[in-house]
């Protein structure tokens, strides 16, 4: 018998109707002739208020506590889907995270699956429930409560559907699948048919969250194939798997747009081994994530050196590098804030060449400067500022023609 897998994500247990929408789409897939496994997150917000209250609680509450805390929200959600399914005459069980098998180490707040035992739910299943398992959660090998990191119910449905050999996964959301852009900055964004996990988990780098990169990187070791569609809507979404040649014949699957980026340039430093390491171990430091490093070939025995962060760290960044830049021999530390990165994402860039030319040209030819540049072996991103960003978006979307109505030819016309 077919094994699926079945994630719905926060809005798609919103409100009571929407369970039991929910319960209603677990019945209908078993009846089917189907088994079924669902892993449900808390409703939409209910984290949030969690941590919330926490925090309102004490400024400083313990990991092991606030993993407690938050495995909460998924069993709600969990026990309520499965009241539906059987008020409506189904027959469903609720699992925690635990119950259903799943250890992890003793990372509390961000753990990692160490390893899933679904004996029971392989029981249960034999026995014709529709099994209800609470996502974002596990247990240490001491019978600790753990929690995922945020956005780990995907993880959940993930793991499991590998450990349990599923014929299926699908993500249930709120959007209809992965776009070629996001649709409401790019009017004519397509919806990709597939993805690759590797382009996935670029285009998540590049600002487009669809589902947690920690789950795409697990599905990609795992060789789990998933589905990310609505639960809105009977139509099918977008498969990411792994890569096929076929899908090297498009050579930009999709454009990202990551928003209030800032970026920092340290003019002058001396170019001598140890200095880029004083810097960032300087901003590691302060748990600052650092995206792109660009590092100038030296003039004259100095370099200078640029990088982005989130524009809410910029102040921070700033307190921390002043003080350091003169002993590294630096003239300026020189900061703007209102930037965003544009990541364009496609494995066919590994076998086309030209892309990059191609996007700057067009960038170029209408007045959108680019700041900074880095790649990788299936992105080319660019630091933009925020004003031109959608802009630049919709002029680099139309130009690879990856849009629904307009084709390449009138490439190079805003949109809008
Ligand atoms: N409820 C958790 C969160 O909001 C996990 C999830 O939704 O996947 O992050
Ligand atoms: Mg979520």
């Amino acid at each position: 018998m077919r094994l699926i897998v079945q994630k719905y994500g926060g809005t798609s247990v919103g409100t009571p109707e929407r369970i039991l929408s929910v319960a209603r789409r677990l019945i209908q897939t078993q009846g089917e002739g189907s088994q079924v496994v669902a892993v449900i997150s808390a409703m939409a917000g209910a984290t949030d208020n969690l941590l919330k209250l926490a925090h309102q609680i004490s400024p400083h509450p313990t990991q092991r506590e606030l993993d407690i805390l938050l495995s909460t929200g998924e069993h709600a959600a969990t026990a309520l889907t499965a009241m539906a399914v059987n008020a409506l005459g189904g027959l469903a069980i609720s699992l925690t995270g635990a119950q259903a098998g799943i250890l992890t180490d003793r990372n509390h707040t961000k753990a990692h699956i160490a390893n899933i035992s679904p004996k029971q739910i392989h029981e249960l299943l034999s026995d014709d429930y529709i099994v209800i398992v609470a996502g974002f959660q596990g247990q240490t090998p001491e019978g600790e409560t753990t929690t995922l990191g945020r956005g780990g119910s995907d993880l959940t449905a993930i793991a499991l559907a590998g450990a349990l050999n599923a014929d299926a996964c699908q993500i249930f959301t709120d959007v209809d699948g992965v776009f070629t852009c996001d649709p409401r900055i790019v009017l004519d964004a397509k919806k990709l048919k597939e993805i690759s996990y590797d382009e996935l988990l670029e285009m998540a780098g590049g600002g487009a969250k669809v589902m947690q990169s920690r789950a795409v990187e697990f599905a990609k070791k795992f060789g789990v194939e998933f589905e990310v569609r609505s639960s809105f809507k009977k139509r099918s979404g977008t498969t990411t798997r792994e890569e096929a040649p076929s899908m090297e014949d498009v050579v930009v699957r999709g454009i990202s747009l990551d928003r209030r980026q800032a970026k920092l340039s340290i003019a002058g430093v001396r170019d001598e081994p140890g200095i880029a390491g004083r810097i960032f171990s300087n901003i590691a430091a302060a748990h600052i994530i650092v995206d792109m490093i660009v590092q100038n070939a030296s003039i004259a025995g100095t370099t200078d050196i640029s990088f982005t962060i989130h524009e809410d760290e910029l102040e921070n960044a700033r307190k921390i590098l002043m003080p350091v830049v003169g002993e590294l021999g630096g003239h300026r530390l020189n900061t703007t804030s209102g930037v965003a990165k544009l990541s364009v994402v496609g494995i066919g860039m590994r076998s086309h060449s030209g892309v990059a030319a191609r996007m700057f040209e067009c960038l170029g030819q209408n007045s959108i400067n680019i700041q900074l540049v880095s790649t990788s072996e299936i992105k080319i991103a660019v630091i933009v500022d925020e004003k031109d960003a959608e802009r630049a978006a919709q002029l680099i979307h139309a130009e690879f023609g990856l849009g629904r109505l307009l084709p390449a030819a009138s490439a190079t016309q805003p949109l809008a």
